[in-house]
């Protein structure tokens, strides 16, 4: 039987963290699907059909590879999947203390949820959608950081009109 994981997240936009996660996470999982948490209440900068688009740009035509967006509750998400093991990312220990949280909390809601964690590689563990979009927005230099086609999408967006 195929090993299927969810990796839920913002994505707002995608990053060269998340690839790498991605990557690392096929080694272990046959098949995943990318799932873009809808939560407008985050006042996102890409719309989830943006955030779609470009992750499925960004991945390329990996059939392992599944992008998809939820609302509310990721353990009824995934039930509704009926896939019961989540990948989530650890960059530094800072990250530790709220994915902690929030794996009991998945577990409590329902029994047979996993979360697995990993790392990414070192070149990426200190890249966060939010230093990007910042540095993004004041003009810096993050095409090291995100895909190509995203560094093209947050050059648009944050274009100064003359
Ligand atoms: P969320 O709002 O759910 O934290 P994110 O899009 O910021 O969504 O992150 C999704 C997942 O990817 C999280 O588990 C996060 O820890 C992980 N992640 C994000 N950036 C990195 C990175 N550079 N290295 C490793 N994991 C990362």
């Amino acid at each position: 039987m195929a090993r299927r994981a969810i990796y839920p997240g913002s994505f707002d936009p995608m990053t060269n963290g998340h690839l790498s996660l991605i990557q690392r996470g096929l080694k272990v999982f046959d098949r995943l699907i990318v799932a873009i948490a809808n939560n407008p209440a985050k006042k996102p900068l890409f719309s989830v059909d943006e955030r779609r688009a470009l992750i499925a740009e960004a991945v390329g035509n990996d059939p392992r590879v599944e992008v998809d967006s939820f609302d509310g509750l990721l353990v009824d998400y995934a039930k509704h999947q009926g896939v019961h093991t989540v990948l989530r990312g650890l960059r530094a220990v800072s990250d530790f203390e709220y994915e902690f949280q929030i794996a009991n909390m998945n577990r409590n809601l329902d029994p047979e949820f996993e979360s697995v964690f990993m790392m990414t590689g070192e070149d990426y563990f200190y890249v966060a959608s939010s230093l990007v979009r910042e540095v993004a927005s004041f003009g810096g230099d993050v095409s090291r950081l995100v895909p190509p086609n995203v560094f093209r999408a947050l050059q648009a967006r944050f274009r100064r009109t003359p």
